[in-house]
């Protein structure tokens, strides 16, 4: 599909949103990345025809300079601070980036009249839930600054469509894992927390080992539940939801994830599995803040979006990232190599 809609991706230089844009951009999508760099990685925006603008979601001036030059159609919001632990000992941090800079954003969207616009939410906006499957009627109980910093978002976006008619999609992400299929961009995270990269990092010698978090939950292996989905999966939503929107669709909300739960310990098996090597493991304590399951219902998105996650096997998902982490970069983008170099 060719279109000539003008898009502004924030924290596209990141790992879900690099893919992302790589997607928008295969599909014709004029594609404007703006991310400062923080975590982002100016080399995981691989199509020459987009532009990189390296700066913050939160600085009024730049971003409306932005929207007078492009007029874009439609904005696709990732850049966000996603660390759990850190956002407990330091919630302003999260506040402001992931709160306060999408709120300067929307004000410029208001007086510019663009009314299209696709949220990286999260599943950690449910908290702890009550019931199996999660579906979007949970109740929204995040348990720390990170989902609650998110969940204003969502609060905040629902608000702006009653006002000014702000058209919406919170996309509510599970666990995003493995990379792409061509292995050229993939995920790089410093610090990495994410069992999946963990769990290679330590097969590489790059750890000394994984140390599992909690074997005595109330599962069937005792260890945590979780529901891991392709970020070309996640990527390929994204896509969907912007379409959606700049048909004229109304405002949506609605989870990503495959409704597969997965253990950490059939994680390591995965891994075992797909490289043919024993990973080295403890077993710790519990993490703190760690609920023992968490699965999407993704029966919603499937309704209002016609989305399916595609890559159900969590072990295809380890094959990819394994690819990644064997490829050239070794896993890791170069340094970015001047921040106003793009
Ligand atoms: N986990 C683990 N060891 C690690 C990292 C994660 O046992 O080094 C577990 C964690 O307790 C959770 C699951 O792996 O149950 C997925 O954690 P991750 O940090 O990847 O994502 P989260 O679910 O916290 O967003």
């Amino acid at each position: 599909m060719r279109n000539t809609h003008s898009i502004l991706v924030t924290g596209g230089a990141g790992y879900i949103g690099s893919h992302t844009v790589r997607l928008l951009a295969s599909q014709g999508y004029k594609v404007v990345v703006l991310d400062n760099l923080v975590f982002g990685h100016e080399l995981a925006i691989v199509d020459p025809e987009v532009e990189l603008v390296v700066g913050d979601t939160g600085d009024r001036e730049l971003v409306s300079g932005l929207f007078e030059k492009h007029a874009f159609d439609a904005v696709v919001h990732f850049a966000a601070f996603a660390y759990v632990g850190e956002s407990v000992t330091n919630p302003l941090k999260y506040y402001r980036n992931n709160t306060a800079e999408p709120l300067a954003l929307l004000e410029v969207m208001q007086r510019t009249g663009c009314k299209v616009f696709v949220f990286s939410s999260t599943c950690a906006t449910y908290g702890v839930p009550e019931n199996l499957p999660i579906r979007e009627t949970n109740p929204q109980n995040p348990i720390n600054p990170y989902g609650r910093s998110k969940l204003m978002v969502e609060w905040m976006l629902e608000d702006c469509d009653r006002a000014w008619g702000l058209r919406s999609a919170c996309l509510r992400y599970f666990n995003a894992s493995g990379c792409s299929e061509d292995g050229r961009i993939g995920e790089d995270h410093n610090p990495e927390t994410h069992l999946i990269p963990r769990v290679l990092m330590a097969l590489i010698g790059e750890i000394e080992h994984i140390e599992v978090f909690g074997t005595d939950y109330d599962t069937p292996d005792g260890t945590c539940i979780r529901d891991y989905i392709h970020v070309d999966d996640l990527a390929e939503a994204h896509a969907l939801a912007l379409e959606k929107l700049l048909s004229g669709g109304a405002s949506l909300r609605c989870n990503l994830g495959t409704g597969v739960g997965v253990s950490v310990r059939e994680i390591i098996d995965a891994v075992e599995e797909v490289t043919g090597k024993s990973v080295p493991l403890r077993h710790g304590p519990r993490r703190e803040g760690d609920p023992p399951s968490l699965v999407a219902d993704p029966a919603l998105a499937a309704e209002v979006l016609g989305w399916k996650a595609r890559r159900l096997d969590v072990r295809d998902m380890v094959r990819s990232a394994w690819a990644w982490v064997n490829g050239p970069s070794g896993g890791r983008f170069p340094p970015n190599v001047h921040p106003q170099v793009r």
